[in-house]
Order: structure tokens, then C-alpha cells, then sequence
């Protein structure tokens, strides 16, 4: 035990064995260098900051490596030091862009708890002033902060286990609530014991169910543990949890991946705010729903495809985006401008069709309703029709958006003879992972894509808005299959 640590204020004892390095991120300003020093004093470990190890490494300042060589040598030297960092108990004080490199968060997160630490505009230009540095852009210094600062949010938002706000806050004060902060956790006793309730009327199996009361009311329960989610009812099918735990311990990350099924919408969310949940996927049928929930959504998500299905909470702020488009467009960009058709015109439909217009395709959406085609059709500039209009347009690509073919439905949405080989076909139901129509067309030569490839590619754009890492395309497939 550090006694000489927790004296004083603490009542969670910190254990040596939980002991892990502690990195703060966040926007010049926000106190890092100052706090990290009090933190590194307080827990007696070595304390790191990676601009003075960058200069010292190169014996010149940054300000003359950013003027002589240019930003992205600088990065790249910032990122030899940040994979150089060594493993060990110590305090990490970053640069205020390591956030943005996806290389440099693979490495920060690593058997780390990161802390992101924040502050509001006026106060950070009021530190800045006291130590003025040459200005990277044209812009007022107050303009710099504001447009920098919104340009890395996201991934200041992807690098936080937990954030503190540094504003109105001594740095001895902001150092004292970080260390209660990291050994009780957020949530308190009453709260973890009303999520384990939650948790226990749903329908997770027993061993995801006792690693839930483990985390939240066992013994050795460790505070620093993120839990996260997929939102959904029903969701129990879904292979996001068997997926996010296996890439948690691949970058050992201190995460829990689970199940929040519910019927209620506003139960789940209820739940995930009151265990400080890092983060959501969102599944049928709330992916409309959830938009109300949020403070922001970033344009692809809301303005156009009106679905959400990856909610990030961090810094009190809750910001949902879509990556679902993301998982139809990233496997057709070699078609940009095919003539496709559309099968659907649900939920997944819009994300489809948002993507396909996107790659400039001429798009008809075909559906069993036309009028819901139409309606989808009018939102994005498609044509549309009813499903018998098929024959007549000859597409180079189709893609089924409805759950023809999922499992236990053996149906195939198109007939043999409506297939040809040169035609690209990508349903995507990824329950059974080669479907009817992906059987079908093979059998005829067609090239195919199958839903688990949208599925891979949505969860790598997901994971990348969570934690700010780009995680090869191949890991993921070797987690999902
Ligand atoms: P949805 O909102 O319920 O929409 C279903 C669409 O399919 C509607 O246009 C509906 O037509 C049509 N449809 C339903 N049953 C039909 C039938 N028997 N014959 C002809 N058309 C039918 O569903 P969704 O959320 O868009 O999901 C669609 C499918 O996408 C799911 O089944 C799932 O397999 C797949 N999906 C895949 C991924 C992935 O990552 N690969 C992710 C999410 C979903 P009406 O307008 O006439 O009702």
C-alpha cells in the first residue's frame, strides 16, 4: 500500500497491483505540466512530459522545429517519444496535438488511464498570454484556440478514461480531484448498486452478468474500469460485445463491453449516465429515438441520414454520430459513379442511400412500399419505384437493405435469372454471413460483399470515435468471424 500516497484524503485504498501510468491530454493551457508535477509528487512516481523529452531528445525547442523542419517532422518525432514512453508507473504530461494521431493513442491508452483536461476558451488564452509562443496560424489568439480546439475535439473526447475541468481550478485543488477521482470512480455505491439492477432484469446470460457485479459492487473492484455498450431492444444477437472486449484486451484497455437491452430508450440512457458509460453503440429501434437524448451530432449522423448509432460521453457532453454509411461506402469506392439499386427503405436504407449518393452513384431505391421508397428517394435525389422495376435498370451493383434472407428467413429478394455476373452484390444482412442472395450470386460469378463487411467496417469507425485508434481492418475481421 503507498501509505505516504492515500494519507489524509483518501478512503479507497490504492493498491500497488492497480498502480498504471497516468496520462493527461488536452489543449495547451489546460494545466498539464503543472497538475502532472502534483500528481507525480502525490503518488511519488517520476513524472514525464513529452515536449521537454522531445526537446531534450533533439537539443533544439519545438517553436524552431515547428519553424525549421516543418509540423509534420514534428509529429513524427513526437511520435518516437510517445512509443518510446516506457510502460512503468509514472505520470505523462502530452502535447496538446498526440491526440490526433491514431499511432500516438494506441500507445497513450496502453495499460494507461488517461485523463483529459479542459478548460473554457478565455481562460486558456489567459494562461497563454502569460507565456507567449509564436503563433502557429494568422489568426488572433483567441481565434487560434477556439478553431484548434474544435478541430481536436473529437479526438481530445476519444482520448479520455475520465476528464476534469481545469477552469476555475488551483492545480493543487485540480490534482487533488483527480487522485479521489481515479480511486472512487464516478459513480457512487447507490448508483452501481441501481445499474446492477438494471443489468439483472435484462436478459444477460450469467457469466456477462456476474463480470457486470464484479466491476460494479465486487470486492477488487477497480474504479477506473469504463463500462460501455450496444443500446438495443432485442440486441442480445449482437457481436459488438464479443467484438469490443477482444480489441479492449488486444490494446489493453481497462473497458467492459455489455448488453443494455431494455425496451425503454430512457432507461438505458438513464443507466449509462448514472455509470458514466464512455460510450453506446445504438441498434433497433432507438437509432431515431436516441437523437433527443443528445447535446450534439455531427452532420452525416442528423442532418441527413437522421439515424445515430455510436453515442460518445465525455467532458458532460453527449455527441452521437452514424457509422453505418461509413460501412456501406468504405467497401465501394472503387464504384464511384455505378448505377446501383436500393432494395429497402428502412433505417439502414437512408444510411445507404447516403452513402451511395455520396460516391456519386445513380441511385433507385426499390421497396415493398413504394411509397416509402419515394419518400427516401426524395431526401437524397434517388429515383425510385416497386420492386418489379428491377429488370428494367440493369444495375452494376444492388444492395439488399431489407432483412430478406436473415436468419431464419431462407428468402433470396432477387430471383437467379436477375442476377448477372457482372454485377456487384452486397446484402447487407450479416446474419447467416453468406446469405442467400450472397450464395446466389456467387453461384453466378457476381463480385459479392457480404454484411459482415459493413458490420467491420461501422464498428472500426466506432472504436476509432471511442478511443482515437485505427485498428487494422484485418484484427477486426479476426475478432468478429
Ligand atoms: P427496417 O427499418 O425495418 O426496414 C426494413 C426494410 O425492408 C423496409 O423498407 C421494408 O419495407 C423492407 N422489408 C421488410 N420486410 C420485407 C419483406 N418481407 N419483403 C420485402 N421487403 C421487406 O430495417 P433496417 O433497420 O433498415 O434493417 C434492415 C436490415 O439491415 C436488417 O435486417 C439487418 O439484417 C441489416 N443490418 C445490417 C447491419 C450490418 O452492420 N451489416 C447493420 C444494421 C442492419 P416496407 O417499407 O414495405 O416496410
Amino acid at each position: 500500500m503507498r501509505e505516504q500516497i492515500v494519507s489524509g484524503i483518501l478512503e479507497y485504498p490504492w493498491r500497488d497491483d492497480e498502480m498504471k501510468r497516468i496520462v493527461l491530454t488536452g489543449f495547451r493551457g489546460t494545466g498539464k505540466t503543472e497538475i502532472g508535477r502534483i500528481l507525480a509528487s502525490r503518488l511519488n512516481v517520476p513524472f514525464i512530459d513529452t515536449d521537454d523529452l522531445i526537446e531534450t531528445n533533439t537539443g533544439r525547442s519545438i517553436p524552431d522545429i515547428f519553424h525549421e523542419d516543418g509540423e509534420e517532422r514534428f509529429r513524427s518525432i513526437e511520435h518516437e517519444v510517445i512509443a518510446s514512453l516506457p510502460p512503468a508507473d509514472a505520470i505523462v504530461s502530452t502535447g496538446g496535438g498526440v491526440v490526433c494521431d491514431p499511432k500516438n493513442m494506441e500507445h497513450l491508452h496502453r495499460d494507461s488511464t488517461v485523463v483529459l483536461l479542459f478548460a473554457d476558451i478565455d481562460t486558456i488564452e489567459k494562461r497563454l498570454l502569460k507565456k507567449p509562443r509564436p503563433p502557429l496560424t494568422s489568426l488572433t489568439l483567441h481565434e487560434e484556440i477556439a478553431a484548434m480546439m474544435d478541430r481536436r475535439r473529437q479526438n481530445y473526447y476519444a482520448s479520455a478514461d475520465f476528464c476534469m475541468d481545469t477552469s476555475e481550478t488551483s492545480p493543487s485543488l485540480a490534482g487533488e480531484k483527480i487522485l479521489t477521482l481515479l480511486q472512487t470512480g464516478v459513480p457512487t455505491e447507490k448508483q452501481r448498486n441501481t445499474a446492477l439492477a438494471f443489468f439483472k432484469t435484462g436478459r444477460l446470460p450469467p457469466l456477462p452478468l456476474k463480470k457486470l457485479e464484479d466491476i460494479l459492487t465486487g470486492p477488487d473492484r477497480n474504479p477506473r474500469t469504463r463500462i460501455m455498450g450496444v443500446a438495443g431492444y432485442p440486441c442480445a444477437h449482437s457481436r459488438s460485445p464479443k467484438l469490443f472486449n477482444a480489441l479492449f484486451e488486444f490494446y489493453h484497455l481497462d473497458c467492459h463491453y455489455t448488453w443494455f437491452e431494455d425496451p425503454e430508450l430512457d432507461e438505458i440512457m438513464h443507466v449509462a449516465r448514472t455509470i458514466d458509460a464512455k460510450g453506446l453503440s445504438v441498434t433497433i429501434p432507438f437509432k431515431h429515438d436516441v437523437i433527443e437524448y443528445l447535446d450534439e451530432i455531427d452532420e452525416h449522423a442528423a442532418q441527413k441520414i437522421g439515424a445515430v448509432n455510436t453515442v460518445v460521453f465525455a467532458c458532460g457532453t453527449t455527441i452521437g454520430y452514424n457509422t453505418d454509411w461509413l460501412g456501406v461506402r468504405k467497401p465501394l469506392v472503387s464504384m464511384k459513379g455505378a448505377k446501383a439499386v436500393l432494395l429497402g427503405a428502412g433505417g439502414v436504407a437512408a444510411g445507404a442511400a447516403y452513402a451511395l449518393t455520396d460516391l456519386e452513384m445513380d441511385v433507385t431505391i426499390l421497396n415493398r412500399t413504394p411509397e416509402n421508397a419515394k419518400k427516401l428517394a426524395e431526401r437524397f435525389g434517388c429515383s425510385w419505384g416497386s420492386w418489379d422495376e428491377f429488370d428494367r435498370i440493369k444495375p452494376d451493383l444492388v444492395v439488399n437493405a431489407t432483412p430478406l434472407g436473415m436468419q431464419p428467413d431462407t428468402r433470396n429478394p432477387l430471383r437467379v435469372d436477375q442476377l448477372h455476373k457482372d454485377m456487384t452484390v452486397f446484402d447487407l444482412v450479416y446474419t447467416p454471413p453468406v446469405t442467400p442472395l450472397i450464395e446466389a450470386a456467387r453461384a453466378e460469378g457476381c463480385r459479392t460483399i457480404t454484411g459482415v463487411e459493413m458490420f467491420i467496417e461501422q464498428a472500426r469507425e466506432q472504436f476509432y470515435l471511442f478511443f482515437g485508434i485505427d485498428v487494422p481492418i484485418e484484427k477486426v475481421r479476426e475478432f468478429v468471424l
